[in-house]
């Protein structure tokens, strides 16, 4: 039989760790879920807790962490706009210090490490759709800052470690993603409207609501990861994934409307700093290399996710 893995997934407890820990599980892995609980939540992996395989750590990985495993996922990191802003200089701390503590720990155990980057890489870009190669467009002293400079620099690490160390990295820039076990304060555009839609508040626009994301579900987010691991050691990365379907946030807002059936009214306040104007992946690569694209319709994915909040709403 083949052995399986020790895979550490730091941020496992979060809405995308947490159905990363639910496949590594389902496939025969040992899983060490670490999370210092920022933002996410012991509910997204209480039904793992009783897998002989499934493994909790409350840790925060700005410290030094030492265990033996064979794959490392670095997802810590708070992710939705209002969550990373709340406390700038952990972010920032989360993702440099927790990038060179997870970069040390897979130097020295010589696991396979995948950092999980982000489109903010590109910041508002002037280059659209964004590939790979475009370097990006950044203000380094604004209040997005600490997510998007911390995410560069965490790229730079990885790519530093692979160059003198050789260390073995994947890195995967992360478009929008959503689907179940988002937060429902997480304060993220689609969680937000559809908890406003489902409990009948106001749909809060921010700006004109003509600014464009690119939404992907979070299964086939997670099948792109998949990939990239299996892919060749060659093929590091950094790789787009996301769902190139664009749409306007009041084009959101009105799909979730139609979906729920809801009458809550649109209100429009002020857009945040820095609020990227235009995004969409440009996943060339991801085809070429992993053979993906995502495969759920943003109607489908909406669906489940309204389905999802509509029972936690009712408990
Ligand atoms: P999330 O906030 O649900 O998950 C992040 C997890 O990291 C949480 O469980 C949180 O408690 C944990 N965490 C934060 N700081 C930590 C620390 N110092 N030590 C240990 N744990 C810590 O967000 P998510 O959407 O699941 O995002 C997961 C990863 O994917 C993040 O790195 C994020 O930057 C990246 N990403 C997500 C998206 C998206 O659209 N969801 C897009 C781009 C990148
Ligand atoms: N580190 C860790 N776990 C390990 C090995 C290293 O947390 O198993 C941390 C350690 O605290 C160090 C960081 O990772 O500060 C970077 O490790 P590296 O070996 O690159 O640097 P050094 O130890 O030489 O500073
Ligand atoms: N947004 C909005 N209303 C909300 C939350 C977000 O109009 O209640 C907008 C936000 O200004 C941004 C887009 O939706 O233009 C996506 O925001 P989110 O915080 O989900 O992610 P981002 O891509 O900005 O990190």
């Amino acid at each position: 039989m083949q052995a399986s893995n020790r895979i550490l997934v730091s941020g496992g407890a979060g809405f995308i760790g947490s159905h990363l820990c639910d496949l590594l599980i389902a496939a025969g892995h040992d899983v060490l879920c670490v999370d210092n609980y920022f933002t996410g939540r012991r509910r997204n992996i209480e039904h793992l807790l009783d897998k002989p395989r499934f493994e909790v750590m409350r840790h925060d990985v700005t410290f030094p962490l030492y265990v033996e495993v064979d794959d490392i996922y670095n997802l810590a990191c708070p992710a939705s706009p209002i969550h990373y802003q709340y406390d700038p200089v952990q972010t920032l701390k989360t993702s440099v210090h927790g990038a060179i503590n997870m970069l040390g720990l897979a130097k020295r155990t010589r696991a396979r490490i995948f950092q999980a980057s982000t489109s903010e890489v590109y910041g508002d870009p002037t280059v659209h759709p964004q590939p790979e190669h475009y370097w990006g467009h950044v203000n380094p002293l604004g209040v997005r800052a600490c997510y998007d400079e911390g995410k560069r620099a965490a790229e730079t690490l990885f790519f530093d470690y692979h160059r003198q160390h050789k260390v073995r990295i994947k890195v995967a820039r992360i478009f929008n993603t959503y689907g179940p076990r988002m937060h429902p304060n997480d304060g993220r555009v689609v969680s937000n409207f559809i908890v406003q839609a489902l409990s009948g508040h106001d749909i809060t626009l921010y700006g004109d609501g003509n600014q464009t994301r690119s939404f992907c579900y979070v299964s086939d987010l997670l099948d792109g990861f998949q990939r990239l691991m299996a892919a060749g050691e060659d093929f590091i990365g950094p790789v787009n994934l996301g769902n190139p379907r664009e749409s306007t946030i009041r084009e959101l807002a009105e799909m979730i409307l139609q979906l729920t059936g809801s009458r809550s009214k649109l209100v429009f306040l002020p857009l945040p700093a820095d609020d990227p104007r235009q995004r969409q992946p440009d996943i060339t690569l991801a085809r070429e290399k992993l053979g993906w694209e995502p495969k759920v319709t943003v109607e489908d994915g909406l669906k489940e996710t309204i389905s999802y909040f509509r029972h936690l709403l009712a408990q």
